[in-house]
This record gives structure tokens, C-alpha cells and sequence, in this order.
């Protein structure tokens, strides 16, 4: 591409093929109607089904559309990450390939980016259809990760614009387990936010499982936030504190002549200490593992080059293209 786009549509694709041609339909028609130079990186993280196909082709036909091609499944952070280094657009444009983030609220995207605004958030209105239990969890997470950056990040989500200035600045961040949507969050700049309902999925199905994100919920939240390290020193020395009241009030009783037996209180104290001290280790486990992870600072995403097997172009030798940082 000889001049730089205006603006880089990153779409994080992982088994898309019912909704893929239909967003990028969408998607096409209005940024056609806005008249400015763009490129759609549809960022292939290691689909199974027909996605591939069909993003080589619909990049045949049409040159805005450029394929990345991730070498096997990294997550949708990793495949952000490859779409964010791939960008060449003034601003970026993240947002899912499954049409749940309506690609009508572009227009005024754009709009607010112009009127210099570097970041344009679309936040969730209406969370769409979601269980009471998957409600209390998603609270739960927004509230802690929001104190961890300091903003409200319950209702923010991932369809996003970003100016160059705020690309460049995510691009440096070395860290490997990263949660997009706190980092923005963090790198501040002024940011404009504008309401959405999120929409039914199309087609196709949600990637996250219950306990996928639970997981990513914990390790993001370990990431981000030390306040369960600081819980844990306070519950140390609660229980401390505990200990000492519990001994004044034995002693006590020893000297008024109303001692009372007390195995099962030992076998009590012995099993809650225990505990306490199990659960203590596992959070400090869960910082020593990030530590590990961040330590090894493997790549976020790997990018494949070529095209499908048995096209004309082979697959090259896997790029070293990538960028310090993950969820994994
Ligand atoms: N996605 C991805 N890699 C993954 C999982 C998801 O690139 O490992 C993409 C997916 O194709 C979609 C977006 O991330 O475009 C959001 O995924 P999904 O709809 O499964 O998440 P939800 O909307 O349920 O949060
Ligand atoms: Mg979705």
C-alpha cells in the first residue's frame, strides 16, 4: 500500500466463517460511504474452519483487505496485539468479527477521533443476553480490575478507536499477559465514549467457556492488580491478631478456674491456619507463575506468511514477527 491508510480495521478472527463475509460486508459498505483510505487486517488466529479460505479470497478480490495469518490459535489478545503491529492506519479500529459490535456506530467513531478525541470507546449499554450468574462474575472482575487502573471498565469492551499516538504507545508495553481494555485504560489520553447495544452473535458460537473466563479473569487480574497480595498480608496479620485475643481470653479463663477442654478448638485453629495458609501460598503462586511467564517474554503471536496450502505461494519460514507480551 503506497500511501497510509487513514484508518486500519483490525478484526481478531478465530472460526468465523458464518459471520466473517457478512461483517466484512458491513464493514466495507461504511467505510465506503465515509470516502477515506482504509485497510481491513483480518488477523487469523489459527482458525479450523473455512475462514482461512475465505479470507484469502475476499483479499484477492478486493487489495483493503489484508490477511494475517497467526500460526496457530494465540486468543483474541494475542490476535489484537499482531492486528495492532500490523496497523498502518492513522487510527485503529479493533472490534470483533462475529457482528456483535455494529459496524453502523463507525461513522461517528471517526467522527469523535476527528474531533480529536485519541481514544473512542464504544461501551456496552445493554450487555446483551447474559446469565445472572455470568452478570455477578463479570461485576465482580470489572470492579476489582477497575480499581486496579483506576477507571470504570464494567461496561467498556473491546470495539474501540485508537489514534496512532496510543498504537505506538501500546506497541512499546513489554509485559506479556496483557488485558487491552485495562491498558487502555491505563494509557490515558482523552477519551471520548459512545453507547452501544450489544448485539445477538450471527452465527457461530462464543469461544469463552465458563471457566476459560474464569481463568482469564484471574490471570488478568494478577496482572494488573496487587490488591490480593495486600489482601493476603492482611489476613495474615488479622489472624495474628485473632491469636492474641484468642490466648488473652484462655488465660483468662485459666485464672478465674473455668478452663475448658480444648481439642476440638485446637483440631479448629489447626485446620482454619492451614487453610489460610494453603490459599495465602496459592495467591503468591499465582504471581510467582506471571513472573515466570513475563520472565521467558516469548512472543505474543506468531505470523505465518504465505498463503493456503496448495496455493501458489508456499508458506515461508514462520516471522519472527511479534511483540513482547500474552494471554496465552
Ligand atoms: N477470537 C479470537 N481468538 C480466540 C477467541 C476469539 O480471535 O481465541 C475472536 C472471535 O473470532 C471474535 C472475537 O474474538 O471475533 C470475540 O470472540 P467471541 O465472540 O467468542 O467472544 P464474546 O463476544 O463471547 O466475548
Ligand atoms: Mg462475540
Amino acid at each position: 500500500m503506497s500511501a497510509q491508510p487513514e484508518i486500519s480495521v483490525v478484526l481478531p478472527i478465530y472460526n468465523e466463517e458464518g459471520t466473517l463475509g457478512a461483517c466484512l460486508g458491513e464493514v466495507l459498505e461504511q467505510l465506503e460511504k465515509l470516502r477515506v483510505r482504509f485497510e481491513i487486517l483480518c488477523v487469523n488466529d489459527g482458525s479450523s474452519d473455512g475462514s482461512e479460505k475465505l479470507i484469502e479470497r475476499e483479499s484477492q478480490r478486493d487489495s483493503r483487505i489484508v490477511p494475517v495469518h497467526l500460526s496457530r490459535n494465540f486468543g483474541k489478545e494475542g490476535a489484537l496485539a499482531a492486528g495492532l503491529q500490523a496497523a498502518g492506519g492513522r487510527a485503529v479500529l479493533l472490534m470483533d468479527a462475529d457482528l456483535q459490535h455494529p459496524p453502523n456506530l463507525i461513522p461517528l467513531m471517526l467522527e469523535r477521533w476527528r474531533g480529536g478525541y485519541e481514544v473512542v470507546e464504544a461501551i456496552k449499554e445493554d450487555r446483551g443476553r447474559e446469565g445472572i450468574a455470568d452478570r455477578l462474575l463479570a461485576r465482580g472482575f470489572y470492579l476489582l480490575m477497575g480499581r486496579a487502573v483506576g477507571e470504570n471498565l464494567r461496561d467498556s469492551s473491546d470495539f474501540k478507536l485508537l489514534d496512532r499516538q496510543v498504537v505506538d504507545v501500546l506497541l512499546e508495553f513489554p509485559e506479556r499477559c496483557r488485558f487491552l481494555r485495562g491498558l487502555v485504560a491505563w494509557v490515558g489520553f482523552r477519551v471520548a465514549r459512545i453507547p452501544f447495544r450489544v448485539q445477538e452473535r450471527r452465527a457461530g458460537k462464543s469461544k469463552w467457556s465458563r471457566r476459560a473466563l474464569l481463568r482469564y479473569s484471574v490471570q488478568n487480574l494478577v496482572a494488573f492488580s496487587s490488591a490480593p497480595l495486600r489482601v493476603v498480608a492482611w489476613t495474615g496479620f488479622s489472624t495474628v491478631l485473632a491469636a492474641v485475643l484468642l490466648a488473652i481470653g484462655q488465660f483468662y479463663y485459666y485464672f478465674s478456674g473455668r478452663s475448658v477442654s480444648g481439642f476440638t478448638t485446637v483440631i479448629l485453629v489447626m485446620l482454619f491456619l492451614s487453610g489460610l495458609i494453603l490459599t495465602s501460598l496459592g495467591v503468591i503462586s499465582l504471581y510467582v507463575a506471571n513472573m515466570y511467564d513475563e520472565q521467558k517474554a516469548r512472543p505474543l503471536f506468531v505470523v505465518r506468511r504465505g498463503g493456503q496450502l496448495g496455493s501458489s505461494a508456499q508458506a515461508g519460514p514462520p516471522s519472527p514477527v511479534s511483540e513482547p507480551g500474552s494471554s496465552s
